[in-house]
Protein backbone atom coordinates (compact mmCIF):
# COMPACT_ATOMS: atom_id res chain seq x y z
CA UNK A 1 0.00 0.00 0.00
CA UNK A 2 1.28 3.29 -0.66
CA UNK A 3 1.24 5.78 2.66
CA UNK A 4 0.93 8.97 2.53
CA UNK A 5 1.04 9.81 -1.16
CA UNK A 6 -2.45 11.55 -1.88
CA UNK A 7 -3.01 15.11 -0.95
CA UNK A 8 -6.98 14.00 0.03
CA UNK A 9 -9.29 11.64 0.13
CA UNK A 10 -12.83 11.32 -0.77
CA UNK A 11 -15.07 8.68 0.37
CA UNK A 12 -18.75 7.92 -0.75
CA UNK A 13 -18.51 8.01 -5.54
CA UNK A 14 -22.19 8.95 -6.20
CA UNK A 15 -23.04 11.53 -8.61
CA UNK A 16 -21.49 14.38 -6.58
CA UNK A 17 -18.69 12.11 -4.84
CA UNK A 18 -17.59 11.01 -8.08
CA UNK A 19 -17.22 14.18 -10.11
CA UNK A 20 -16.04 16.13 -6.92
CA UNK A 21 -13.23 14.08 -7.13
CA UNK A 22 -12.70 13.63 -10.47
CA UNK A 23 -12.78 18.18 -10.31
CA UNK A 24 -9.63 17.77 -7.72
CA UNK A 25 -8.07 15.20 -9.85
CA UNK A 26 -7.50 17.35 -12.57
CA UNK A 27 -6.60 20.41 -11.39
CA UNK A 28 -3.72 18.53 -10.10
CA UNK A 29 -4.30 17.29 -6.23
CA UNK A 30 -3.58 13.75 -6.46
CA UNK A 31 -6.71 11.91 -4.58
CA UNK A 32 -7.72 8.81 -3.00
CA UNK A 33 -11.20 7.53 -3.12
CA UNK A 34 -13.62 5.00 -1.17
CA UNK A 35 -16.65 3.77 -1.01
CA UNK A 36 -18.79 1.17 0.54
CA UNK A 37 -19.95 -0.99 -2.49
CA UNK A 38 -16.68 -1.19 -4.91
CA UNK A 39 -18.01 -1.17 -8.31
CA UNK A 40 -18.40 2.49 -7.90
CA UNK A 41 -14.72 2.30 -7.37
CA UNK A 42 -13.83 0.82 -10.13
CA UNK A 43 -16.26 3.23 -12.08
CA UNK A 44 -14.55 5.96 -10.69
CA UNK A 45 -10.79 4.85 -11.58
CA UNK A 46 -11.88 4.23 -15.10
CA UNK A 47 -13.55 7.62 -15.53
CA UNK A 48 -10.41 9.16 -13.99
CA UNK A 49 -8.40 7.38 -16.98
CA UNK A 50 -10.44 8.34 -19.51
CA UNK A 51 -10.66 11.92 -18.45
CA UNK A 52 -7.09 12.01 -19.04
CA UNK A 53 -5.10 10.06 -16.90
CA UNK A 54 -6.21 12.24 -13.96
CA UNK A 55 -4.07 11.36 -10.37
CA UNK A 56 -6.64 9.46 -9.07
CA UNK A 57 -6.57 6.07 -6.61
CA UNK A 58 -9.16 4.11 -5.52
CA UNK A 59 -9.47 1.91 -2.05
CA UNK A 60 -11.58 -1.03 -1.50
CA UNK A 61 -10.31 -1.19 1.74
CA UNK A 62 -11.14 2.10 4.17
CA UNK A 63 -7.69 1.58 6.34
CA UNK A 64 -5.54 1.44 3.03
CA UNK A 65 -7.41 4.63 1.82
CA UNK A 66 -6.74 6.72 5.14
CA UNK A 67 -3.44 5.75 5.21
CA UNK A 68 -3.28 6.60 1.44
CA UNK A 69 -3.31 10.36 2.16
CA UNK A 70 -0.76 12.62 3.58
CA UNK A 71 -0.91 13.78 7.16
CA UNK A 72 -2.42 16.00 8.29
CA UNK A 73 -5.01 13.97 6.20
CA UNK A 74 -8.30 16.00 4.76
CA UNK A 75 -11.32 13.56 3.78
CA UNK A 76 -14.11 14.58 2.16
CA UNK A 77 -17.32 12.66 2.75
CA UNK A 78 -20.32 12.77 0.24
CA UNK A 79 -22.99 9.99 1.29
CA UNK A 80 -26.57 10.07 1.71
CA UNK A 81 -27.05 12.58 4.56
CA UNK A 82 -27.78 11.90 7.88
CA UNK A 83 -27.23 7.93 9.27
CA UNK A 84 -24.77 6.72 6.55
CA UNK A 85 -22.56 9.93 7.19
CA UNK A 86 -22.44 8.68 10.71
CA UNK A 87 -21.31 4.87 9.29
CA UNK A 88 -18.87 6.44 7.61
CA UNK A 89 -17.42 8.25 9.77
CA UNK A 90 -17.14 5.13 11.87
CA UNK A 91 -15.51 3.25 9.37
CA UNK A 92 -13.17 6.14 8.45
CA UNK A 93 -12.33 7.55 12.17
CA UNK A 94 -10.68 4.58 13.45
CA UNK A 95 -7.87 4.18 11.17
CA UNK A 96 -7.01 8.31 11.57
CA UNK A 97 -5.14 10.36 13.72
CA UNK A 98 -5.33 13.48 15.94
CA UNK A 99 -4.88 16.62 13.67
CA UNK A 100 -6.44 15.41 10.71
CA UNK A 101 -10.04 16.10 9.31
CA UNK A 102 -13.36 15.43 8.22
CA UNK A 103 -15.21 17.49 5.65
CA UNK A 104 -19.19 16.11 5.09
CA UNK A 105 -19.79 17.62 1.62
CA UNK A 106 -23.51 16.65 1.98
CA UNK A 107 -26.76 17.90 2.59
CA UNK A 108 -26.53 17.47 6.19
CA UNK A 109 -29.11 19.18 9.08
CA UNK A 110 -26.81 21.81 10.90
CA UNK A 111 -27.32 20.44 13.96
CA UNK A 112 -26.48 17.04 13.00
CA UNK A 113 -22.61 18.50 11.85
CA UNK A 114 -22.03 20.44 15.12
CA UNK A 115 -22.88 16.72 16.89
CA UNK A 116 -20.42 15.08 14.82
CA UNK A 117 -18.18 17.75 15.23
CA UNK A 118 -17.77 17.22 18.98
CA UNK A 119 -18.20 13.39 18.78
CA UNK A 120 -14.45 12.81 16.68
CA UNK A 121 -13.02 16.22 18.50
CA UNK A 122 -12.58 13.61 21.72
CA UNK A 123 -10.37 11.66 19.43
CA UNK A 124 -8.66 14.88 18.56
CA UNK A 125 -10.19 15.45 14.61
CA UNK A 126 -11.19 18.51 13.02
CA UNK A 127 -14.62 18.73 11.29
CA UNK A 128 -16.39 20.89 8.42
CA UNK A 129 -19.77 20.82 7.34
CA UNK A 130 -19.36 21.92 4.04
CA UNK A 131 -21.94 22.84 1.51
CA UNK A 132 -21.61 21.85 -1.81
CA UNK A 133 -24.00 23.06 -5.13
CA UNK A 134 -23.91 22.44 -8.87
CA UNK A 135 -25.44 19.47 -8.92
CA UNK A 136 -23.44 16.69 -11.10
CA UNK A 137 -22.07 19.31 -13.56
CA UNK A 138 -21.06 21.96 -11.33
CA UNK A 139 -19.61 19.20 -8.99
CA UNK A 140 -17.25 18.05 -12.07
CA UNK A 141 -16.64 21.42 -13.51
CA UNK A 142 -16.46 23.78 -10.72
CA UNK A 143 -19.41 24.31 -7.90
CA UNK A 144 -20.09 26.45 -4.67
CA UNK A 145 -19.24 25.52 -1.73
CA UNK A 146 -19.96 26.58 1.61
CA UNK A 147 -17.23 24.85 4.08
CA UNK A 148 -18.21 25.89 7.73
CA UNK A 149 -16.51 24.29 11.04
CA UNK A 150 -12.91 25.24 12.73
CA UNK A 151 -11.66 28.02 10.74
CA UNK A 152 -7.97 26.10 11.13
CA UNK A 153 -9.43 22.89 9.23
CA UNK A 154 -10.37 24.84 6.67
CA UNK A 155 -7.14 25.92 5.91
CA UNK A 156 -6.11 22.54 5.72
CA UNK A 157 -8.53 22.40 2.51
CA UNK A 158 -8.09 26.42 1.09
CA UNK A 159 -5.96 25.81 -1.52
CA UNK A 160 -7.81 22.63 -3.07
CA UNK A 161 -11.44 24.18 -2.25
CA UNK A 162 -10.31 27.77 -4.16
CA UNK A 163 -9.22 25.77 -7.16
CA UNK A 164 -11.90 23.06 -7.63
CA UNK A 165 -14.78 26.02 -7.03
CA UNK A 166 -16.56 27.84 -9.94
CA UNK A 167 -14.22 31.32 -10.64
CA UNK A 168 -15.95 34.59 -10.85
CA UNK A 169 -14.83 38.13 -11.75
CA UNK A 170 -14.23 38.00 -7.76
CA UNK A 171 -12.36 35.10 -7.16
CA UNK A 172 -13.33 31.28 -6.12
CA UNK A 173 -16.99 30.74 -5.06
CA UNK A 174 -15.79 29.32 -1.69
CA UNK A 175 -15.59 31.02 1.12
CA UNK A 176 -14.76 30.16 5.21
CA UNK A 177 -18.55 30.75 5.64
CA UNK A 178 -18.33 30.46 10.07
CA UNK A 179 -18.67 28.34 12.99
CA UNK A 180 -20.46 25.32 13.61
CA UNK A 181 -22.93 24.28 11.22
CA UNK A 182 -23.07 27.61 9.59
CA UNK A 183 -21.99 26.00 6.19
CA UNK A 184 -24.84 23.60 6.29
CA UNK A 185 -26.89 26.09 7.45
CA UNK A 186 -26.60 28.14 4.34
CA UNK A 187 -26.11 25.77 2.10
CA UNK A 188 -30.02 24.90 3.25
CA UNK A 189 -31.07 27.96 2.55
CA UNK A 190 -29.47 28.44 -0.68
CA UNK A 191 -31.74 25.31 -1.17
CA UNK A 192 -34.95 27.22 -0.31
CA UNK A 193 -34.15 30.15 -2.48
CA UNK A 194 -33.48 27.92 -5.01
CA UNK A 195 -37.23 26.22 -4.32
CA UNK A 196 -38.71 29.75 -4.57
CA UNK A 197 -36.67 30.18 -7.87
CA UNK A 198 -38.39 27.39 -9.31
CA UNK A 199 -41.35 28.09 -8.37
CA UNK A 200 -41.92 31.18 -9.20
CA UNK A 201 -40.61 30.22 -12.86
CA UNK A 202 -43.16 27.63 -12.85
CA UNK A 203 -45.49 30.41 -12.12
CA UNK A 204 -44.71 32.46 -14.93
CA UNK A 205 -43.93 29.05 -17.44
CA UNK A 206 -48.20 29.00 -16.32
CA UNK A 207 -49.67 31.96 -17.14
CA UNK A 208 -47.50 32.16 -20.40
CA UNK A 209 -48.72 28.59 -21.32
CA UNK A 210 -52.09 28.89 -20.07
CA UNK A 211 -53.52 32.78 -20.14
CA UNK A 212 -51.22 33.37 -23.05
CA UNK A 213 -51.99 30.30 -25.07
CA UNK A 214 -47.63 30.35 -25.77
CA UNK A 215 -46.03 27.02 -27.40
CA UNK A 216 -43.00 25.35 -26.36
CA UNK A 217 -41.49 27.15 -29.26
CA UNK A 218 -42.43 30.52 -27.67
CA UNK A 219 -41.56 29.63 -24.18
CA UNK A 220 -38.55 28.65 -25.92
CA UNK A 221 -37.73 31.67 -27.39
CA UNK A 222 -38.98 34.05 -24.11
CA UNK A 223 -37.01 32.31 -21.76
CA UNK A 224 -33.50 32.45 -24.23
CA UNK A 225 -34.33 36.68 -24.27
CA UNK A 226 -35.18 36.89 -20.44
CA UNK A 227 -31.76 35.24 -20.29
CA UNK A 228 -29.88 37.90 -22.04
CA UNK A 229 -31.65 40.53 -19.28
CA UNK A 230 -32.11 40.82 -15.58
CA UNK A 231 -33.14 37.51 -15.16
CA UNK A 232 -30.00 35.86 -16.29
CA UNK A 233 -29.33 32.92 -14.73
CA UNK A 234 -28.76 28.92 -14.70
CA UNK A 235 -32.36 27.75 -13.73
CA UNK A 236 -34.00 30.19 -17.04
CA UNK A 237 -31.42 28.91 -18.92
CA UNK A 238 -31.77 25.57 -18.31
CA UNK A 239 -35.75 25.90 -18.43
CA UNK A 240 -35.29 27.31 -22.20
CA UNK A 241 -33.65 24.47 -23.09
CA UNK A 242 -36.36 22.35 -21.68
CA UNK A 243 -38.69 23.72 -23.54
CA UNK A 244 -36.55 23.32 -27.14
CA UNK A 245 -36.22 19.08 -26.26
CA UNK A 246 -38.21 16.59 -28.12
CA UNK A 247 -39.96 13.35 -26.30
CA UNK A 248 -37.85 10.13 -27.48
CA UNK A 249 -41.16 8.15 -26.88
CA UNK A 250 -43.43 9.99 -28.87
CA UNK A 251 -44.71 12.65 -30.34
CA UNK A 252 -44.56 16.45 -29.09
CA UNK A 253 -42.09 17.53 -26.72
CA UNK A 254 -41.10 15.71 -23.40
CA UNK A 255 -42.19 18.43 -21.26
CA UNK A 256 -45.83 18.03 -21.82
CA UNK A 257 -45.43 14.07 -21.11
CA UNK A 258 -43.63 14.45 -17.30
CA UNK A 259 -46.40 14.02 -14.80
CA UNK A 260 -46.81 16.96 -12.42
CA UNK A 261 -45.49 15.85 -9.54
CA UNK A 262 -42.34 17.59 -7.34
CA UNK A 263 -40.44 15.08 -5.23
CA UNK A 264 -38.05 16.59 -2.80
CA UNK A 265 -35.23 15.40 -0.53
CA UNK A 266 -35.89 18.08 2.91
CA UNK A 267 -33.76 21.14 2.69
CA UNK A 268 -37.10 23.54 1.75
CA UNK A 269 -38.68 21.61 4.49
CA UNK A 270 -36.08 22.39 6.81
CA UNK A 271 -35.86 26.25 5.76
CA UNK A 272 -39.63 26.79 6.27
CA UNK A 273 -39.17 24.84 10.07
CA UNK A 274 -36.51 27.52 10.54
CA UNK A 275 -37.92 30.35 9.52
CA UNK A 276 -40.79 29.68 11.30
CA UNK A 277 -38.53 28.85 14.51
CA UNK A 278 -36.76 32.41 14.17
CA UNK A 279 -39.41 34.56 13.18
CA UNK A 280 -38.81 35.24 9.89
CA UNK A 281 -41.36 35.74 7.51
CA UNK A 282 -40.41 33.90 4.19
CA UNK A 283 -43.87 32.98 2.74
CA UNK A 284 -42.52 32.65 -0.92
CA UNK A 285 -40.69 29.70 0.04
CA UNK A 286 -43.14 28.56 2.31
CA UNK A 287 -45.62 28.66 -0.84
CA UNK A 288 -43.26 26.65 -3.11
CA UNK A 289 -42.60 24.14 -0.63
CA UNK A 290 -46.84 24.11 -0.07
CA UNK A 291 -46.74 23.52 -3.57
CA UNK A 292 -44.86 20.79 -3.72
CA UNK A 293 -46.74 19.37 -1.96
CA UNK A 294 -49.68 19.82 -2.99
CA UNK A 295 -48.64 18.65 -6.74
CA UNK A 296 -48.24 15.23 -4.78
CA UNK A 297 -52.08 14.65 -4.61
CA UNK A 298 -51.83 13.91 -8.17
CA UNK A 299 -55.03 11.75 -7.83
CA UNK A 300 -56.97 14.06 -5.43
CA UNK A 301 -56.65 16.74 -8.00
CA UNK A 302 -57.73 14.88 -10.68
CA UNK A 303 -60.98 14.30 -8.78
CA UNK A 304 -61.65 17.80 -7.18
CA UNK A 305 -60.74 19.02 -11.16
CA UNK A 306 -64.03 16.70 -11.89
CA UNK A 307 -65.88 17.80 -9.29
CA UNK A 308 -65.95 21.55 -9.74
CA UNK A 309 -66.10 21.25 -13.20
CA UNK A 310 -69.11 19.09 -12.69
CA UNK A 311 -70.20 21.99 -10.38
CA UNK A 312 -69.92 24.51 -12.57
CA UNK A 313 -66.49 25.79 -12.37
CA UNK A 314 -64.04 26.41 -15.57
CA UNK A 315 -60.95 25.07 -15.37
CA UNK A 316 -59.48 28.23 -16.42
CA UNK A 317 -61.38 31.57 -17.97
CA UNK A 318 -60.71 32.44 -21.08
CA UNK A 319 -58.96 36.12 -21.59
CA UNK A 320 -60.68 38.42 -24.02
CA UNK A 321 -58.48 41.01 -26.01
CA UNK A 322 -54.82 39.20 -24.40
CA UNK A 323 -52.08 41.29 -25.58
CA UNK A 324 -49.23 38.67 -25.44
CA UNK A 325 -46.12 41.04 -26.38
CA UNK A 326 -47.40 43.11 -23.08
CA UNK A 327 -48.14 39.80 -21.51
CA UNK A 328 -44.39 38.23 -22.03
CA UNK A 329 -43.16 41.69 -20.66
CA UNK A 330 -45.37 41.50 -17.30
CA UNK A 331 -44.76 38.32 -16.61
CA UNK A 332 -40.76 38.76 -16.63
CA UNK A 333 -41.41 42.07 -14.47
CA UNK A 334 -43.49 40.36 -12.23
CA UNK A 335 -41.17 37.25 -11.77
CA UNK A 336 -38.22 39.59 -11.47
CA UNK A 337 -39.69 41.44 -8.32
CA UNK A 338 -41.00 38.24 -6.90
CA UNK A 339 -37.55 36.92 -6.90
CA UNK A 340 -36.04 40.26 -5.08
CA UNK A 341 -38.71 39.66 -2.09
CA UNK A 342 -37.64 35.73 -1.88
CA UNK A 343 -33.76 36.82 -1.93
CA UNK A 344 -34.40 38.60 0.76
CA UNK A 345 -36.53 36.15 2.94
CA UNK A 346 -34.00 33.76 2.49
CA UNK A 347 -31.00 36.42 3.49
CA UNK A 348 -33.09 37.86 6.42
CA UNK A 349 -33.38 33.80 7.22
CA UNK A 350 -29.67 33.41 7.39
CA UNK A 351 -28.77 36.91 9.38
CA UNK A 352 -31.18 35.64 12.21
CA UNK A 353 -29.93 33.08 12.35
CA UNK A 354 -26.74 34.08 12.46
CA UNK A 355 -27.39 36.75 15.15
CA UNK A 356 -29.10 33.60 17.22
CA UNK A 357 -25.42 31.33 16.96
CA UNK A 358 -22.74 34.11 17.16
CA UNK A 359 -21.68 33.31 13.26
CA UNK A 360 -20.83 36.76 12.32
CA UNK A 361 -22.02 35.62 8.44
CA UNK A 362 -21.05 38.00 5.91
CA UNK A 363 -24.45 38.30 3.69
CA UNK A 364 -22.26 40.10 0.48
CA UNK A 365 -19.67 37.31 1.26
CA UNK A 366 -22.32 34.78 0.90
CA UNK A 367 -23.92 36.14 -1.95
CA UNK A 368 -20.95 36.51 -3.68
CA UNK A 369 -19.84 32.82 -3.50
CA UNK A 370 -23.86 32.13 -5.24
CA UNK A 371 -22.56 34.04 -8.40
CA UNK A 372 -21.09 30.82 -10.15
CA UNK A 373 -21.13 26.89 -9.71
CA UNK A 374 -24.48 26.49 -7.47
CA UNK A 375 -27.95 25.99 -9.11
CA UNK A 376 -28.85 29.40 -8.00
CA UNK A 377 -26.23 31.22 -9.87
CA UNK A 378 -27.40 34.69 -11.58
CA UNK A 379 -26.41 37.91 -12.77
CA UNK A 380 -29.01 39.25 -10.21
CA UNK A 381 -26.49 37.85 -7.13
CA UNK A 382 -23.96 40.64 -8.06
CA UNK A 383 -26.96 43.21 -7.37
CA UNK A 384 -27.12 41.59 -4.15
CA UNK A 385 -23.58 41.73 -3.24
CA UNK A 386 -23.23 44.99 -3.99
CA UNK A 387 -26.08 45.89 -1.81
CA UNK A 388 -24.87 44.20 1.10
CA UNK A 389 -21.28 45.82 0.36
CA UNK A 390 -23.12 49.35 -0.02
CA UNK A 391 -24.89 48.97 3.85
CA UNK A 392 -24.13 45.54 5.49
CA UNK A 393 -26.35 46.23 8.13
CA UNK A 394 -29.05 46.60 5.14
CA UNK A 395 -32.40 45.79 7.14
CA UNK A 396 -33.83 44.48 3.73
CA UNK A 397 -33.08 43.87 0.18
CA UNK A 398 -36.34 45.57 -0.62
CA UNK A 399 -35.11 49.23 0.95
CA UNK A 400 -31.66 48.94 -0.54
CA UNK A 401 -31.59 52.02 -3.17
CA UNK A 402 -31.20 49.95 -6.43
CA UNK A 403 -34.13 47.30 -5.42
CA UNK A 404 -36.16 49.89 -4.28
CA UNK A 405 -35.86 51.83 -7.87
CA UNK A 406 -36.48 48.60 -9.72
CA UNK A 407 -39.10 47.21 -7.49
CA UNK A 408 -41.36 50.40 -8.11
CA UNK A 409 -40.30 50.25 -12.04
CA UNK A 410 -41.81 46.80 -12.06
CA UNK A 411 -45.22 47.35 -9.44
CA UNK A 412 -47.65 47.96 -12.10
CA UNK A 413 -46.62 44.72 -14.21
CA UNK A 414 -46.53 42.54 -11.35
CA UNK A 415 -49.87 43.42 -10.35
CA UNK A 416 -51.49 43.03 -13.12
CA UNK A 417 -49.85 39.63 -13.37
CA UNK A 418 -51.23 38.10 -10.00
CA UNK A 419 -54.67 40.18 -10.67
CA UNK A 420 -54.80 38.46 -14.13
CA UNK A 421 -53.90 35.19 -12.31
CA UNK A 422 -56.27 35.82 -9.72
CA UNK A 423 -59.13 36.42 -12.14
CA UNK A 424 -59.20 33.54 -14.77
CA UNK A 425 -58.00 31.12 -12.19
CA UNK A 426 -54.26 29.86 -12.31
CA UNK A 427 -52.73 29.90 -9.23
CA UNK A 428 -49.47 31.92 -8.70
CA UNK A 429 -48.60 31.23 -4.89
CA UNK A 430 -44.96 32.71 -5.28
CA UNK A 431 -46.08 35.32 -7.05
CA UNK A 432 -48.90 36.21 -4.87
CA UNK A 433 -47.11 35.74 -1.64
CA UNK A 434 -44.19 37.84 -2.58
CA UNK A 435 -46.35 40.85 -3.51
CA UNK A 436 -48.64 40.18 -0.12
CA UNK A 437 -45.04 40.58 1.55
CA UNK A 438 -44.12 43.62 -0.66
CA UNK A 439 -47.32 45.12 0.51
CA UNK A 440 -47.14 44.04 3.83
CA UNK A 441 -43.88 45.43 4.35
CA UNK A 442 -43.86 48.69 2.57
CA UNK A 443 -47.16 49.34 4.63
CA UNK A 444 -46.92 51.84 8.13
CA UNK A 445 -49.88 50.55 9.57
CA UNK A 446 -51.26 47.13 9.40
CA UNK A 447 -54.67 45.78 10.33
CA UNK A 448 -52.58 44.38 13.92
CA UNK A 449 -54.13 46.62 15.57
CA UNK A 450 -57.55 44.79 14.90
CA UNK A 451 -55.86 41.47 16.17
CA UNK A 452 -54.57 42.62 19.10
CA UNK A 453 -57.60 44.35 20.34
CA UNK A 454 -59.16 40.69 19.82
CA UNK A 455 -56.53 39.12 21.90
CA UNK A 456 -57.16 41.44 24.51
CA UNK A 457 -60.66 41.07 24.04
CA UNK A 458 -60.77 37.19 25.36
CA UNK A 459 -57.39 36.25 26.74
CA UNK A 460 -56.43 39.70 28.41
CA UNK A 461 -53.20 39.87 26.60
CA UNK A 462 -52.97 43.79 26.85
CA UNK A 463 -52.19 45.94 24.18
CA UNK A 464 -49.82 48.82 23.60
CA UNK A 465 -51.21 52.51 22.75
CA UNK A 466 -49.75 54.41 19.35
CA UNK A 467 -50.39 58.19 21.53
CA UNK A 468 -48.90 56.80 24.48
CA UNK A 469 -46.57 54.27 26.49
CA UNK A 470 -46.99 51.69 28.81
CA UNK A 471 -49.45 48.36 27.89
CA UNK A 472 -53.17 48.56 28.54
CA UNK A 473 -55.85 46.26 29.39
CA UNK A 474 -59.84 46.72 28.53
CA UNK A 475 -62.41 45.02 29.88
CA UNK A 476 -64.32 44.64 26.26
CA UNK A 477 -67.43 42.58 26.98
CA UNK A 478 -68.51 44.95 30.06
CA UNK A 479 -68.65 47.94 27.11
CA UNK A 480 -69.13 46.29 23.97
P1 LIG B 1 -26.69 9.94 -2.59
O1 LIG B 1 -27.58 9.27 -3.56
O2 LIG B 1 -27.27 10.93 -1.66
O3 LIG B 1 -25.91 8.85 -1.74
C1 LIG B 1 -25.29 7.72 -2.33
C2 LIG B 1 -23.96 7.47 -1.67
O4 LIG B 1 -24.13 7.27 -0.27
C3 LIG B 1 -23.30 6.23 -2.22
O5 LIG B 1 -21.91 6.45 -2.30
C4 LIG B 1 -23.64 5.20 -1.16
O6 LIG B 1 -22.74 4.13 -1.09
C5 LIG B 1 -23.50 6.03 0.08
N1 LIG B 1 -24.16 5.43 1.23
C6 LIG B 1 -25.49 5.31 1.42
N2 LIG B 1 -25.72 4.71 2.60
C7 LIG B 1 -24.52 4.45 3.15
C8 LIG B 1 -24.10 3.86 4.37
N3 LIG B 1 -24.99 3.42 5.26
N4 LIG B 1 -22.78 3.77 4.61
C9 LIG B 1 -21.88 4.22 3.72
N5 LIG B 1 -22.22 4.79 2.56
C10 LIG B 1 -23.52 4.90 2.28
O7 LIG B 1 -25.46 10.61 -3.40
P2 LIG B 1 -25.33 12.03 -4.11
O8 LIG B 1 -26.56 12.36 -4.90
O9 LIG B 1 -24.01 12.04 -4.77
O10 LIG B 1 -25.32 13.06 -2.89
C11 LIG B 1 -24.34 13.05 -1.86
C12 LIG B 1 -24.64 14.18 -0.89
O11 LIG B 1 -24.58 15.42 -1.59
C13 LIG B 1 -26.04 14.12 -0.28
O12 LIG B 1 -25.99 14.67 1.01
C14 LIG B 1 -26.84 15.00 -1.20
O13 LIG B 1 -27.99 15.53 -0.55
C15 LIG B 1 -25.83 16.08 -1.52
N6 LIG B 1 -26.06 16.80 -2.78
C16 LIG B 1 -26.49 16.15 -3.91
C17 LIG B 1 -26.66 16.86 -5.08
C18 LIG B 1 -27.11 16.17 -6.35
O14 LIG B 1 -27.32 16.87 -7.35
N7 LIG B 1 -27.24 14.86 -6.38
C19 LIG B 1 -26.37 18.22 -5.12
C20 LIG B 1 -25.90 18.85 -3.97
C21 LIG B 1 -25.75 18.12 -2.82
P3 LIG B 1 -23.04 2.75 -1.88
O15 LIG B 1 -22.57 2.98 -3.27
O16 LIG B 1 -22.23 1.77 -1.14
O17 LIG B 1 -24.52 2.50 -1.80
Amino acid sequence: TAIGVSRIGLAGLAVMGQNLALNIAEKGFPISVYNRTDVKVDETVERAKEEGDLPLTGYKNPKDFVLSIQKPRSIIILVKAGAPVDQTIQTLAQYMEPGDCIIDGGNEWYENTERRAKQVAEKGLLYLGMGVSGGEEGARNGPSMMPGGTEEAYHYIEDVVRKVAAQVDDGPCVTYVGRGGAGNFVKMVHNGIEYGDMQLISEAYDVLKSVGGLTNEELHETFAEWNDGELESFLIEITRDIFSVKDDKGEGFLVDKILDKTGMKGTGKWTVQQAAELSIAAPTIAASLDSRFLSGLKEERLEAARIFREAGVEDILAVKDLDKKQLVDDVRKALYASKICSYAQGMNLIRAKSIEQGWNLDLGELARIWKGGCIIRAKFLDRIKQAYDRNPELASLLIDPEFTKEMVERQSAWRRVVSLAIEVGVSTPGMTASLAYFDTYRRGRLPANLVQAQRDYFGAHTYERVDMPASYHTEWFKIA
